[in-house]
């Protein structure tokens, strides 16, 4: 069978979700070409993956790898001299935007993401969505975008994954809950005491996933589980009652669909991104890739699901009421949780302080009930200053 090649951007592809994308379309040469490859420093990997995929156009944020990016290729000859390399985030929506993409992969971390995401809507590409964090900013503007220029959202977070994949072919209406499921980060069981002291490296240590920095932080203090759930809203446009979160340490059942007859559907599989990843290029379609491993459902001891621990994870309370608040309310609590993360990383806060600094933050603000783009990104910036100000004399 002839299939068409599909053109593929990818914007943050050193990072964990962009390399495993990567090792999913070498998979499959005749069905995936990568056209645009993003990153923020990484010079050296970058300069791997495009010696291997050869794309037409590269974006680096830092201007420094800007410069050596651009002086590395010229050394690889004349096909590497062509690819044109951009800078900083005009370079990246341009990316975005580039005429021959038909898909674009965003898996950049935090709000730099919403700019480039709101430009690739906007030329009607498909999006594979692995940065929550511009649905969690400016989830009602984007899901807007998204209708008026019918491009494609496609959910690449394995929760969202599970819940796309298991309402194939069913009628929304008749969906009655949405049940993302947790993992419940490293800190499952540790103690409040424990929680006082924990640092870094602790949190790092995740127990099922292999995943990033940020939001490795995010499982730790449950963020991770509060920024799905206001994801899970705008993608599925269910109301906030309706999206319940159990945590389920084995990681094996991704979410689960209740519908209104009392079924129940989930999606169940190995916990790797791949899967997701390779979804969100082939769907409806599914393929069999090698790297992937079966699920042997005999070898599985047990599956448990209890619901979580609000009290020594807050974080999970304050996004939902902050999704319940609506209009700004959770661009302050993504921009105050992206500081505090980075402070914490930086070991100038403590891990509890991470819910303290993001309260702060949403009481103090003044919720503007229907925010534009441009005040989303003022907001967000104005928020991370102001925390960072307070926090970096410390
Ligand atoms: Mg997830």
């Amino acid at each position: 069978m002839q299939h068409e090649t599909k053109k593929i951007v990818i914007l943050g592809s050193t990072g964990s979700v962009g390399s495993q994308a990567l090792e999913v379309i070498h998979r499959f040469p005749d069905q995936y070409q990568i056209v645009g490859l993003s990153a923020n420093q990484n010079v050296s990997l970058l300069l791997k993956q495009a010696k291997t995929f050869k794309p037409k156009v590269i974006a680096m944020m830092d201007k420094a790898a800007c410069v050596k990016v651009k002086e590395r290729l010229k050394l690889l000859g004349p096909r590497f001299r062509k690819i044109q390399v951009l800078f900083g985030l005009e370079g990246l929506c341009q990316l975005a935007e580039l005429a021959e993409a038909d898909l674009v992969l965003t898996a950049l971390v935090g709000s730099v993401g919403l700019k480039p995401t709101a430009q690739a809507i906007k030329k009607s590409k498909t999006i594979a969505l692995a940065n929550k964090e511009t649905l969690v900013t400016a989830g009602s503007i984007i899901m807007d975008l998204a209708r008026q220029h019918q491009a494609f959202i496609i959910p690449v977070d394995s929760e969202h994954s599970a819940i796309y994949q298991c309402l194939v072919g069913e009628d929304f209406a008749s969906v009655r809950n949405l049940i993302l499921t947790c993992s419940g980060g490293p800190f499952r069981k540790a103690s409040q005491k424990f929680l006082e002291k924990a640092k870094a490296q602790d949190a790092l240590k995740h127990p099922t996933w292999n995943m990033g920095q940020k939001i490795s932080i995010d499982s730790a203090t449950l963020m991770n589980k509060g920024l799905e759930i206001i994801e899970a809203h705008w993608l599925f446009s269910v109301d906030y009652a309706h999206i319940k979160v159990l945590v389920h340490p084995q990681s094996l059942v991704h979410s689960l669909v209740e519908f209104q007859d009392g079924s129940l559907k989930a999606q169940i599989s190995q916990p790797t991104m791949k899967i997701p990843i390779q979804f969100a290029f082939s769907c409806p379609a599914r393929q069999t890739n090698p790297d992937i491993q079966d699920l042997n459902l005999e070898s599985l001891n047990q599956m448990t699901f209890n619901p979580p621990d609000l009290k020594r994870f807050p974080c999970l309370r304050l996004a939902r009421e902050a999704g319940q608040a609506g209009g700004s309310a959770p661009t302050v609590l993504n921009a105050a949780n992206e500081i505090a993360v980075e402070l914490f990383l930086q070991d100038k806060i403590k891990f509890l302080q991470i819910p303290k600094i993001i309260q702060k933050s949403l009481s103090d603000h003044h919720l503007l009930a229907d925010p534009t783009l441009e005040q989303i990104i003022q907001l967000d910036t104005q928020t991370k200053t102001k925390i960072q100000k307070q926090y970096s004399k410390k």
